[in-house]
């Protein structure tokens, strides 16, 4: 899952956050469209299911992801996933 990580550019969307990848969410911009959740440490699906759900996601800090939750924090735009795209292709 690091892989994704990188793919949506190692860093927090919001703040910039970089330091540590197991302090990063994946934060659904749509709530109602979530099908599961991705996790750093769960690595059990293909990535043909994971880039489907990740493109509903943004990646943001775990500090960030609670502000966004409690809505104290303004949800930052959703970036191209070209490089999260990428990493579909590369399963097969
Ligand atoms: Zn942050």
């Amino acid at each position: 899952m690091i892989q994704l990580v990188e793919a949506f550019g190692g860093c927090c969307s919001s703040c910039g956050f970089d330091v540590s990848h197991t302090a990063m969410d994946f934060h659904h911009v749509d709530p109602t469209s979530k099908r599961f959740t991705l996790a750093l440490d769960r690595f059990t699906r293909s990535w043909g299911k994971i880039v489907p759900e990740a493109m509903k996601c943004i990646l943001v800090c775990a500090n960030c992801h609670t502000e966004i939750e409690a809505g104290v924090r303004e949800c930052p735009p959703q970036p191209d996933y070209n490089a999260v795209l990428a990493l579909a292709q590369a399963d097969t």
